[in-house]
Parts: C-alpha cells; structure tokens; sequence
C-alpha cells in the first residue's frame, strides 16, 4: 500500500532524512518512534505531500511522488492524486474555528469531492456518531474539549475516504484524561482494517494496535520490528537507550 525508497530530504544544507526504507501493507498498523528531532514528521509529512523531498520514492497505492527538491514547481497532479489518498491528523487539530462541527466534516467532501450537501451530511453524521460526537454536530470547536476537537479532526480525514491514515502525535496535545477517547478510535479504525501510520508516544498503544514498530534515530530507520521483539529485545543499543527513557 505504501512504499517508501531511499527517501533521503534536507533542509538547507542539513540532511533530515537518510535513505528511508518504509513498506506498509494494506491494513498494516505502523507505529513510528524516535527523539524529538529525529525526523518523524518530517517522513510522515513526505508521504502526504506536505514536504517536498531530494531523493527516493513514495508510492501510496499506485500513486507516486518523486523527488522535488530545489524544483521551483511540483507536480500538481501527483500531489492531488496522492492527497485524495492519504488522510492526515496532526497534534494540533487543525479545525476550522468559525465552522460547525458538521460544517468541518462536510466543507473538503463538497468542495473537492463534489458531493452534494445532503450526501456529505449524511456521511458526515455517520462518521460523528462512529467518534461518539453525534450531540455536538451543530457547535463551534471552541466549545469542545481537545479530545472531542481531536475526533472531530479524525471523522473529518475520515469523510475523505481516504485509503491511508496518517498520525502525528494525535494525542500529545491533550490533558491525559482525553488521550484514551481519542486511541480508542484509532483503535476502531485499526480493528477495521484501516493502514495506518501513527507517530506517537503511547508506548502502550504501540503495543497494543501496531503490527510494526519503527524506530528512527536522527533521522535514519535504525530498527523495525514487531512491538514485543521492538521493546522487550531491541537489536541497537541506541534502541536500548531510547526505549530505557520513554518505557
Ligand atoms: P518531534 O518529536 O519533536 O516532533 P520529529 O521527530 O517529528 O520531532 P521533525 O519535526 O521531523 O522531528 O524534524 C527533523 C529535523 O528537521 C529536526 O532537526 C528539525 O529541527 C528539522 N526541521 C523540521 N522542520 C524544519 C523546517 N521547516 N526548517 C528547517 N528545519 C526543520
Ligand atoms: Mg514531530
């Protein structure tokens, strides 16, 4: 489903990315843990386009992005095929302040998709409920708390029928007592079958949901394994020591 090549990115003169080597198969949960610094975000805003990269090659379901470094211009094409693919949720929810719950899920399926209102409603109440927010449709996001904000921002990529879900930090902007209401619904999407790539710092949800666990240090992918090889017999001592800090 998602086949990263030899991604190596910079920015300026500093290499951020080396030569990562990423497969994720259809249904395939893949959790991402590193340093702050090492390059997570970075690797997960490529897949979707967000940043331009110097050399390798992202497929996502056949549709491919090539290095655009130093281009002036990329090509737009590509980059709509594979945002049309890819749904995106980031630490900081992103939602829109002066639109309604409902208005936020249905506004990118009318505008990009062409769905008519009543359709993108429909699909949009469908997917409020599934994230447990069907008696909020109508209110703005500043009158949620950050978890229910946050499921928002999931039923809203969700609207996008996107074939691909990726994470960034879903949860670490969130007081504790919401970062639960917020995995569990990763953890519905999981048990679906959605491909997912998540960066988090949830140890326990890595465990738990992720088929694979990838560990990146400075900004290269030192170890990838199933969760209980990952963290009970890391290969690298540089794994050894990241893990002894955050387990
Ligand atoms: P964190 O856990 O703190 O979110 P991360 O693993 O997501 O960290 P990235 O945000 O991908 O790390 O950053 C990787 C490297 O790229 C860091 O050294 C960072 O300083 C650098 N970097 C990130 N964004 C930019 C930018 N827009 N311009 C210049 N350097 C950047
Ligand atoms: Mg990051």
């Amino acid at each position: 489903m998602i086949e990263v090549k030899d991604l190596s990115k910079s920015y300026g003169s500093v290499r951020v990315l080396h030569d990562v080597n990423l497969t994720v198969g259809t249904g395939e949960v893949v959790v991402i843990i590193g340093a702050s610094g090492s390059g997570k975000s970075t690797l997960i805003r490529c897949i979707n386009g967000l940043e331009r990269f110097g050399a390798g090659s992202i497929d996502v379901d056949g549709f491919s992005l090539a290095p655009s470094e130093g281009k002036s211009r990329r090509n737009m094409a590509e980059l709509k095929d594979i945002r049309r693919e890819v749904g995106m949720v980031f630490q900081q929810f992103n939602l829109f302040p002066h639109k309604t719950v409902l208005e936020n899920v249905t506004l990118a399926p009318i505008q990009v998709r062409k769905w008519d209102k009543a359709k993108a409603e429909a699909t949009a109440r469908r997917l409020l409920e599934r994230v447990g927010l069907q008696d909020h449709t109508h209110k703005y996001p500043g009158q949620l708390s950050g978890g229910q904000q946050q499921r928002v921002a999931i039923a809203r990529s969700l609207a996008m029928e996107p074939r691909v879900m990726l994470f960034d930090e879903p949860t670490s902007a969130l007081d504790p007592e919401m970062v639960s209401e917020v995995l569990e619904v990763m953890r519905g999407l999981a048990r679906e079958g959605m491909t997912m790539i998540v960066v988090t710092h949830e140890m326990g949800f890595a465990r738990e949901v992720a088929d694979r666990v990838v560990y990146i240090d400075h900004g290269r992918v030192l170890e990838v394994a199933p969760p209980a090889e990952l963290f009970d017999n890391p290969q690298q001592e540089r794994t050894k020591t990241f893990l002894s800090r955050v387990l």
